[in-house]
């Protein structure tokens, strides 16, 4: 049996690259709209339109929130919450 800690999960496919989840993280964090404070990073690539999301070590999860803040400015539903083994677990690869 492992140890599980909740985490956001990203489909990034369906992602418009909105960044309105960059925005809302960081507003979680500093009370302001500063998207450099977000523990999440949503990058497009122009070339390829392709696109990469990161969550970053600091993302509580919005712990004490029933919905995460990312989760719930993500239209596409590309976000959601789940969970992952924890460090101190087997790793699976
Ligand atoms: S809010 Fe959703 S669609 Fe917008 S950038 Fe973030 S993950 Fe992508
Ligand atoms: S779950 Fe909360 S802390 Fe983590 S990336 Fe989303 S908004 Fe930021």
């Amino acid at each position: 049996m492992g140890v599980f800690t909740e985490t956001i999960l990203a489909d990034a496919r369906a992602c418009t690259a909105c960044m309105a989840c960059e925005l809302a993280c960081g507003f979680h964090w500093s009370k302001k709209m500063d998207p450099s404070r977000s523990t999440i990073r949503v990058h497009r690539n122009d070339a390829t339109g392709l696109v990469d999301i990161q969550v970053l070590e600091g993302c509580n999860a919005c712990n004490g929130f029933e919905t995460p803040f990312c989760v719930s400015v993500c239209a596409p539903r590309v976000l959601s919450l789940g969970r992952k083994r924890s460090a101190n677990a087997a790793q699976v690869r």
